[in-house]
């Protein structure tokens, strides 16, 4: 249940075809081709980067939690995951990773949540769920609330405890860690590079990350 599995990737920053910094609290769309690689790199530490992935052909059949954790016997994500879709296909594979954690059992924080785990005070504050609204209405191709299906939050450490309880712990990333997947088919990312304030996931302090991707044939 506490597999890590490090392994950093020989691909080289500059010879990436593209390169984003994605904003604290940005939401980010992009769709990747088959074979092509994509690194999330946490540029200073301790962020949660909230995410979904998509059939790029069919928006409908999108990134499964349950059927990632079933066939591959592991609640965390690493080096070696395959992660599936609602129709059990393999979307993308984790080709690298620094950090070791990826939590995609706690979900995406919403408005409501952040009421009931903080503060109702704390309703108005930016959350992951807007975020991926936006992103979804920037991409404008027919998506809206009943899309946002189950994630992954990146370097997120969301640890079960041994009676069965999530917990909400500091975050065991650093800056510049980073992990990286291969995509197996054509899939569409959308990133909530998560704005909330009251997670120690977070460190309390939404910061940038960078997005690369590499072609097929690196
Ligand atoms: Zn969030």
């Amino acid at each position: 249940m506490h597999t890590t599995n490090l392994k950093p990737s020989s691909l080289m920053p500059e010879a990436a075809l593209h390169s984003f910094v994605v904003e604290a609290g940005d939401p980010f769309v992009f769709e990747i081709a088959q074979g092509q690689y994509v690194r999330i790199v946490d540029l200073e530490g301790n962020q949660a980067v909230d995410t979904i992935f998509y059939n790029a052909q069919d928006y409908s059949d999108r990134y499964s939690a349950q059927d990632t954790i079933r066939e591959q016997g592991n609640i965390y994500l690493t080096t070696g995951t395959a992660l599936l879709s609602t129709n059990g296909r393999v979307l993308l594979t984790i080709t690298s990773d620094t950090c070791g954690r990826h939590d995609t059992l706690g979900g995406a924080c919403a408005t409501e949540s952040n009421m009931v785990r903080y503060d109702l005070a704390k309703g108005h504050m930016h959350a992951c769920r807007n975020s991926f609204l936006k992103g979804l209405q920037f991409w404008n191709h027919g998506m809206d609330k009943r899309d946002i299906a189950s994630n992954i939050n990146f370097f997120m450490n969301v640890p079960v405890t041994p009676d069965g309880k999530l917990t909400f712990e500091d975050g065991v990333s650093d800056a510049d860690k980073y992990v990286e997947l291969r995509a197996e088919m054509d899939v569409l990312m959308v990133i909530s590079n998560c704005p909330q304030l009251n997670n120690p996931c977070n460190g309390y302090n939404p910061t940038p990350i960078q997005i690369l991707i590499w072609d097929k044939n690196v």
